[in-house]
Formats: structure tokens, C-alpha cells, sequence
């Protein structure tokens, strides 16, 4: 990817208006356990994606972008509603209509499991750098993470399928990109 700027914007309001594990660290973040459909677990930071969202748009606009990609999926997750198809697509709609401007909002990762998103890695060349530089870990612990919470099983199990499985998982993913075309 061509990547001009990398711009990281100040949120820490965020913390002072969300009650959360994941904003106050007199909350402690639960050990995984496999949870209902419906059920939001203390992690969820209200707002988090309008707000990440609203922002990247507000930048999108000053820079003349018209598009915004986010990182969510509602197929392996942890059950937060604002990494649902329905909202990216309705907030999609809200702040175009409040821009008057036709922002796209992608979500390339939205219909793939995390093992597929290992392959997505994988077929860029970037699977070892995604593995040891990034961090999904809910208690702050880069690459393979604290192993404990609900980000790290996803992850991990997400990994050890794809290692197990590469050239089944590999065309499974790309089944569903020719799809997506
Ligand atoms: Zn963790």
C-alpha cells in the first residue's frame, strides 16, 4: 500500500465518558469464555467505532479522501454491535448525508474468520509482521498477547486453523473475495 501519512489523533476523552475494561484499569478484563450471541462482555467501549469512525471522516474530508477502511468483522468477534455490517452501513449513510459528501466506508475483513484473515495476511507477505508487530490483546500485550482474554483465543485459534489448514483456508478466502468482486 502507498501510504502518504500516518496520522494519530489524541482520544483520550473517550476514557473519560466510557466505563469499560478496556478505558479503566480498575476493571478487570475477563479470562475468555465462550459467550451467547447478544451478550456484550465488559470490554465494549461505547461509541468506540462511531467515534473512530466520525474522526477518520472528519480527516478523510479535510484531505479530499472519499474512502475509510476499518479494520472490523462480525464473523469471529466478541459480540460489540458496532462491528456489525448494519451499522458500518448505517453510520456510512449518516455521515455522508452530514458531509454532503459520498464517503465510502470499506470493511474488508467483515465476512472473513480469523483464520482466513491469518490467509489474507499470509497471500501479501505480511503474516510474520502482522504475528509479532500488531496488537489485538485487550490487556495490552503485543503479538501473541496475554493468551487469556477473549481477543487473544480469537486470534490464536484464528492463527494455529490457518497454520494447520493453509491451502484450505487460502481457498476459502479467496472464494469469497472472487464473491465479493
Ligand atoms: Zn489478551
Amino acid at each position: 500500500m502507498s501510504v502518504k501519512s500516518h496520522k494519530v489523533i489524541d482520544i483520550r476523552l473517550l476514557n473519560d465518558l466510557a466505563v469499560s475494561s478496556l478505558t479503566r484499569s480498575n476493571i478487570d478484563v475477563p479470562e475468555y469464555e465462550p459467550h451467547e450471541d447478544g451478550d456484550i462482555p465488559n470490554t465494549f467501549v461505547p461509541g468506540r467505532n462511531i467515534v473512530f469512525l466520525t474522526l477518520a471522516s472528519i480527516y478523510a474530508y479535510k484531505v479530499h479522501a472519499n474512502t475509510v477502511i476499518t479494520g472490523v468483522c462480525e464473523t469471529d468477534f466478541s459480540g460489540y454491535p458496532d462491528c456489525r455490517d448494519e451499522f458500518i452501513k448505517a453510520l456510512n449513510n449518516a455521515v455522508s448525508l452530514g458531509m454532503n459528501k459520498n464517503m465510502h466506508f470499506k470493511t474488508p475483513l467483515m465476512w472473513l474468520t480469523k483464520a482466513e484473515t491469518w490467509a489474507l495476511a499470509d497471500s501479501m507477505g505480511k503474516l510474520y509482521f502482522i504475528s509479532d508487530e500488531t496488537l489485538t490483546c485487550y490487556n495490552g500485550v503485543k503479538s501473541h498477547g496475554c493468551g487469556k482474554c477473549d481477543s487473544c483465543h480469537l486470534r490464536n485459534k484464528g492463527l494455529n486453523e490457518y497454520l494447520s489448514n493453509k491451502d484450505e483456508i487460502q481457498k476459502s478466502l479467496h472464494k469469497k473475495q472472487t464473491l465479493a468482486m
